[in-house]
Parts: structure tokens; sequence; C-alpha cells
């Protein structure tokens, strides 16, 4: 595999609190893949749920932090919160191609149905498969009546019908290889719903291709979206980029996930504790190298 030149590369943090050690990693990772290969490296803010991501100070005390940490990054910064026109234009022509259902699911009927489905793995169902598609089967005209009605509703990509149009298409992964992305075997996402009228999967899928991505670098966790993206991508006829997926930090005294809001370590607390961006630095070194183990002692 080749990577393309310039590398163009992001880090696209979502500023819902303080920046956490492994968002600095993540920050690490892009800029140093795009160092490394003489490329770009982007930064774009992934502010779509606006109640989260209200309080903007957030995003001060993270360019701070950055600044603090060295981390600098290339051309003009991209701000989701003022690209909901471009969102809804892309979900119209999705729509138009007749790939979203409304789906009027309330969060408890969703959590006893996933409730459900873990208990019965057995049955042929995806665990990723968490929609059990239960509002896939409602007509076209009680769906009409419903959302005419004011039912809240949210509106979830068919990817059965998603496979029959663009079969299953692959993609890269720098380190695990070639994959392919088999659209029925991912969930019915939502891309829309009333207060946030885009989702995550619709968006960055969109600004990736928008400011010319090429090597997403992101953590492990997201490695289950991506064939969801990869699909949204043949949908909309925009590029594949190369994605490498990166051990996310794990504690190194218990070797458990670090918890997002530990607030130990977030930047700003261990800037406060005394210890200098150096260390901060060299101890996301040290964990890439120990498979995400992260410790401040060396
Ligand atoms: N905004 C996402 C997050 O903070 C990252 C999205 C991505 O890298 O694709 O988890
Ligand atoms: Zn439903």
């Amino acid at each position: 595999m080749s990577l393309l030149h310039p590398v163009v590369t992001r880090f696209a943090p979502s500023p819902s609190g303080a920046m956490h050690v492994g968002h600095a990693l993540a920050a690490y990772v892009a800029r140093r893949m795009a160092d490394l290969h003489g490329g770009f490296c982007l930064l774009r803010i992934e502010d779509i749920d606006t109640m989260r991501t209200r309080d903007k100070r957030w995003i001060e005390l993270m360019m701070e932090d950055l600044d603090w940490l060295g981390l600098h990054f290339d051309g003009n910064i991209m701000v989701q919160s003022s690209r909901f026109d471009i969102y809804a234009t892309a979900l119209e022509t999705l729509r138009s191609m007749g790939l979203l259902y409304p789906c009027f699911c309330t969060r408890a009927r969703l959590s006893a149905a996933a409730h459900d489905i873990a208990r019965a793995p057995h049955e042929g169902i995806a665990p990723q498969r968490r929609y059990s598609r239960h509002c896939r089967s409602i007509t076209p005209t009680e769906a009409a009546e419903r959302i005419a009605a004011g039912e809240p509703h949210s509106w979830r990509i068919d990817m059965q019908r998603v496979q029959d149009l663009i079969g299953c298409p692959t993609w890269e992964d720098l380190r695990a290889g070639v994959q392919r992305c088999i659209p029925s075997a991912c969930e019915d996402v939502i891309l829309s719903r009333k207060d946030t009228p885009t989702s995550y999967h619709l968006a960055v899928v969109i600004d990736d291709a928008q400011q010319g991505v090429n090597l997403v670098t992101r953590g492990a966790d997201l490695m289950s979206s991506t064939p969801i993206h990869r699909a949204i991508q043949a949908l909309l006829g925009l590029p594949t980029p190369l994605y490498a997926h990166h051990d996310l930090l794990l504690d190194g005294h218990t070797g458990k996930r670090l918890a997002k809001r530990t607030g130990a370590a977030s930047l700003k607390a261990l800037r406060d504790a005394g210890f200098s961006a150096k260390q901060v630095m060299a101890s996301i070194d040290r964990a890439l190298k120990r498979g995400g183990m992260w410790s401040m002692e060396e």
C-alpha cells in the first residue's frame, strides 16, 4: 500500500469537557503521521451535539492544552456546527435514494431491545447489530400518519438496502490491512434526530472528504464505525481515505480503559500537578510502545 502525497490527517475532537490524555494521544498520532510524510494535519471541531458542546470554554481550554503540548495544526479550523445545511443536503440525497426510514422507538424500548439481543447472541444477530429494525416494517402510510400527528422520531439508514445498492466495498487500515464492509452486518444507525439534525456518521464522512483528508487516524473504538462510513462514502460518491486505528490508552496500573473523564488524566490536572508538557508527551510515547498502557511514572 502506498500513502498518498501529500498526506492529510486530522484531529477531530468533540469539546464537551476537559481534554484528556487520550485526546492528546489522538492529536499526537495525527500530527506525527502527517509530519512523518511531510504532510498536513488539520483540526476539526465536532460540535454537532449542540447541547453537550454548548459551553464554548471547552474549546478555549482545548486550544490552550494543545498549545501547551506543542501540538499545532495546519490550515483553517473546520467547525461542524456551522455546516448543518451541508449535512441536510446529503441527508436529502440519501432520502431520495429510498434509504431512510423513521424510527419511533423510545429510549426505554431501545434499551430493552438491546438487552434482549445481548442475551441471545446465538440467535444469529451480529453483536454490533443493536437495533432490531423494529420500525423497518412500519408501512409508509402509517409512518406518514404518525409523523403528521407529531410523534417524535429519528431517521435510520436501511443497511440491507444499502447493500443491495453498493454491495460490499473494501477499505484499508494501515495496521489491520484490507477490510470488507458488509452493510447488512452493520446497525441501521440513526442519521438524524430532532435535536441533532445530522449524526456523527454522516458529518464525519462529508467533512473528511471536504477537507481532503486521505489518512484518518483515530482510536480503535471507532474501527466498528468505519464500515458504516465506507458505505456512506460509496452512496454519496465520496473518496475513501486510508485508516489507521490506534490503541486506546489503558490505565497502567489496572489495565482498564482510561475513563473519559478521569479527572487525574485531564491535561489541566496534569499541568496543575506540576508535570511538564515534555513529561506528558513522553508518557504518551511510552504508552504507544506498550499497547496503550499509560502511566506518568517511567
Ligand atoms: N469526534 C470524535 C471523538 O471525539 C472523533 C471522530 C473521528 O476521529 O472520526 O471521539
Ligand atoms: Zn424504531
